[in-house]
């Protein structure tokens, strides 16, 4: 806790960013520092501690930092599933993972906001096809809406917004950092969520600094909207939170050593569960005598609980609980046996609610 009185220097300052009428003169377009604390300030609470991981070499994938979520450690794909939450086809072979041409994009179950993400892959040798067609992948936020492109650049010619590194469609990278196919490279990406506002507007958009090879090829570039094929899109909202998924473009790109470390710590973790999963909790579960809990898909796909005439988006924290964001709602399924109910709390009042 901070008790220290220096709140007024925080509301201070609003008057006068106010007095100086967005005059850039006397506050430059710079951070500025927490004004809750000193300079020097020796209550001011330490950094976390995180042992640094080991980077790796041509034949041998790193470590990841302390404070890491390794997605993919070269022995399984339990982080990840097809976009449609069942199991994926791309096979997990010395270490590696690799894309299974046609059977489609993967995404993880965990869902991320900001974060920092680490990854190495390797495009196939021989290097077969040209531009767009040669060791195409892709790494996105946001589920498929983000994409940096993963591709074969080396001695490969595309145009800039698709080549190696590019924010698709939008930022071609600063630099050509590529290695030759077969040998493994990596990506360093530091991504900033774009954020919605409850109607759906645009607050902030989403920022990508990213270094390949350890080259700096985006920096804190501000996305124009959703990344895809011929034209750019306008942004429409989404949760901040949603799964990091890879690209399958028909190539048998390889890869490795994924982690992620997510930039802010607060909240639940959130997954992203099967379509299966979330159709086999609809339905209708009794209350009360004349309150009916109805469990729906909603537009976007996630579930959502309405009952005493109110709708609640619900967020998954397991495989068998959600969370409501709005107020302190939770649901609990157990659709397994011959008797399938839901335990709904709500505030300090819990109800097991058997479906109809
Ligand atoms: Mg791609």
């Amino acid at each position: 806790m901070n008790a220290h009185p220096r709140k007024p220097l925080a509301s201070l300052a609003l008057p006068l960013i106010a007095l100086s009428g967005g005059c850039f003169l006397l506050f430059p377009a710079q951070a500025q520092p927490d004004p809750n604390w000193l300079a020097h300030d020796r209550d001011r609470p330490l950094p976390p501690v995180v042992q640094p991981g080991q980077a790796s070499t041509p034949d041998r994938a790193g470590q990841p930092p302390s404070d890491a979520i390794v997605l993919f450690n070269g022995q399984d794909l339990s982080q990840w599933a097809a976009m449609n939450g069942n199991p994926t086809r791309w096979i997990v072979r010395d270490g590696y993972m690799e894309c299974v041409s046609g059977s489609g994009y993967i995404r993880t179950i965990q869902n991320f906001g900001d974060c920092q993400l680490h990854l190495e892959w390797a495009a196939p040798t021989p290097a077969e096809g040209e531009g767009q067609g040669r060791g195409n992948s892709g790494v996105f936020f946001g589920r498929d809406r983000y994409e940096i492109q993963v591709l074969d650049s080396y001695q490969n010619k595309t145009y800039a917004d698709g080549s190696a590194g590019s924010v698709y469609i939008q930022y071609p990278p600063l630099v050509n950092a590529s290695r030759p196919p077969g040998q493994w490279q990596s990506y360093d990406i530091v991504w900033t969520a774009p954020r919605f506002d409850a109607e759906g507007k645009l607050l902030s958009p989403a920022r990508i600094t990213a270094f390949h090879n350890g080259v700096l090829i985006q920096n804190h570039v501000e996305l124009t909207g959703p990344t895809g094929w011929l034209q750019r899109a306008p942004y429409s909202a989404h949760p901040e939170k949603l799964p990091i998924a890879l690209q399958d473009h028909g190539n048998p790109v390889r890869y490795r050593n994924i982690w992620v470390r997510p930039l802010d710590k607060t909240g639940k973790p959130e997954f992203t569960l099967a379509e299966t999963t979330l159709d086999s909790y609809t339905g209708d579960y009794l209350r009360e005598r004349n309150d009916v809990v109805r469990v729906r898909r909603a537009s976007d796909g996630r579930l959502s609980v309405s009952f005493s005439g109110a709708t609640f988006l619900m967020y998954a924290e397991s495989p068998t609980r959600f969370f409501a964001k709005t107020t302190d709602v939770t649901a609990e399924f157990n659709v397994a046996g011959s008797d399938p109910y839901v335990d709904l709390s709500v505030g300090e009042g819990a109800m097991r609610c058997k479906k109809q």
